[in-house]
């Protein structure tokens, strides 16, 4: 199946999604996640109307950006390490996954030098998973003024990863606690947030009806990814006899 045909079946279930909640579709965002993709299955997105691409990597964006030519956005999705923050400046339109002072003070070094305003996301670990970065809930409240109070950052919103469960209703309580957190940010802000960046190809329909802006879809819409040295295939294990 090509990106094109992939992406009138995901356009269509998110339209049931929101017809299930009253929602706009207009109102739910569509972020192609092209880590681990080359140049030329970015292009055929594109060609088939996507303009908004998401990758989890400096390095690896980097690379490709400069081979994808037209109007693409690109947003950062994976975690940042300050000595990537010029890099990230430079190349991507918002980071979805800041979650640390540190990295918020690098990128607002970066981006008063390029004299532009960096729009952010906050991630937040909502579950507590040890394999996953962002701010603990309680972290995030306290976080929130000083990041706030940098120039040359915007705070957009929050943004998560549930839980990997086959059964996309384990991650509505995390994707609801997520649109709380939101409504608490808010009010210390005393500023609306306008994004909720939650949901990924297996729980992105249960995302919607919580209140996700901005979905991040990978394999949905390009198929399982080419092997990347983040996600190693499991080796085989021999046999008894070696
Ligand atoms: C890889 C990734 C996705 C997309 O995952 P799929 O299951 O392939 O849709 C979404 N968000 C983040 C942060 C990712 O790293």
């Amino acid at each position: 199946m090509d990106v094109a045909t992939r992406l009138d079946n995901l356009r269509e279930r998110i339209a049931t999604a929101c017809q299930r909640v009253g929602r706009d579709p207009a109102s739910v965002t569509l972020l192609a996640v092209s880590k681990g993709q080359p140049p030329a299955v970015i292009q055929s997105a594109a060609r088939a109307g996507l303009t908004l691409f998401g990758e989890n990597r400096v390095q690896e964006a980097k690379a490709k950006i400069g081979q994808c030519p037209g109007r693409l956005h690109w947003h950062l999705i994976g975690h940042l390490q300050t000595n990537k923050a010029r890099d990230a400046v430079h190349f991507f339109d918002l980071i979805q996954s800041l979650d640390s002072l540190h990295v918020a003070q690098e990128l607002e070094k970066w981006a008063a030098r390029a004299a532009k305003t960096l729009p952010v996301l906050l991630e937040v670990n909502v579950a507590g998973e040890a394999s996953k970065h962002g701010y603990a809930p309680a972290d995030l409240l306290t976080a929130l003024p000083a990041i706030n109070a940098l120039p040359h950052l915007a705070i957009h919103g929050l943004m998560t990863l549930a839980p990997w469960s086959p059964d996309p209703e384990r991650a509505r309580p995390v994707f609801r606690r997520l649109r709380a957190l939101k409504g608490e940010s808010e009010a210390i802000l005393g500023a609306p947030l306008p994004h909720l960046s939650m949901g990924m190809s297996g729980d992105f329909e249960t995302a919607i009806e919580e209140g996700a802006t901005l979905i991040r879809i990978g394999t949905a819409l390009f198929g399982e990814r080419p092997t990347a040295p983040r996600e190693p295939r499991p080796e085989p294990t021999p046999g008894p006899d070696g």
